[in-house]
């Protein structure tokens, strides 16, 4: 599906299309492409930044005696990645599930900082790292559970990565992935990068797509993305 799309995307960067006509198209035409190669590529009004690859991660109780049950369902991942492809696609970025996820065993209800940071002993390199889990517990206030985070281990301040929650909404993944790029919190409704809802369409402003370029360009040039 993400090889497809990004076909897609390298032909209407060819056909030269303006920036909004590229984006009313894209939405539209998820799984349409397989007729373009990277050897026709020109320059579109966006230079080409590659997907972004995400090593995912599922957490999974394992208990003796019982079958060990993974967190959140696979469909629950992928209509999280979907909706971060769609809403980034808009700004010509993508995310790549490219590798089968990996299981953490009994790292399922995250209580504590020590708890997040013990996750980094997973981390794959070249990769933007996203792990599922079943509870993301508020480190500052108890009293509630999070959604997601953008993590940085407290021992290693280089080594960020993503947290989602089983009890997260269909945005969040996109959301922490906007941190991820470099994008701090939005007041204004409905923005991915606010906490404010109110059943309106989500979405990402011109300022937020290009930071967000602007830092996976950075991520890819310092091999942090290969
Ligand atoms: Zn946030």
């Amino acid at each position: 599906m993400t090889q497809l799309r990004n076909a897609f995307l390298r032909v209407m960067r060819f056909g030269g299309q303006t920036q909004p006509m590229l984006r009313r198209t894209f939405i539209g035409a998820v799984g349409m492409g397989a007729f373009g190669s990277a050897s026709t590529l020109m320059a579109g009004p966006n230079d080409v930044i590659r997907p972004i690859p995400l090593r995912i991660w599922v957490a999974q109780r394992v208990v003796e005696g019982e079958a060990p049950s993974a967190v959140v369902t696979a469909t629950f991942v992928s209509d999280q990645l979907s909706e971060a492809n769609r809403l980034f696609g808009g700004f010509d970025l993508s995310f790549e599930d490219r590798v089968e996820h990996g299981l953490i065993v009994n790292l399922t209800d995250l209580e504590t900082r020590a708890d997040r940071n013990a996750l980094a002993g997973q981390l794959a390199k070249g990769s933007c790292n996203v792990f599922f889990v079943g509870r993301l517990r508020d480190v500052d206030d108890p009293q509630l559970n999070r959604m997601g985070v953008m993590w940085r281990n407290l021992a290693n301040l280089k080594q960020k990565y993503v947290i989602v929650s089983s009890q997260a909404r269909e945005t969040t993944l996109a959301h922490e992935l906007g941190h991820y790029l470099g994008n701090g919190h939005s007041g204004v409704k409905n923005n991915l990068m606010s906490y404010e809802r109110d059943g309106g369409e989500v979405f990402l402003d011109e300022k937020q797509g290009a930071k967000a370029r602007k830092t996976a360009r950075a991520l890819f040039a310092s091999k942090e993305l290969q």
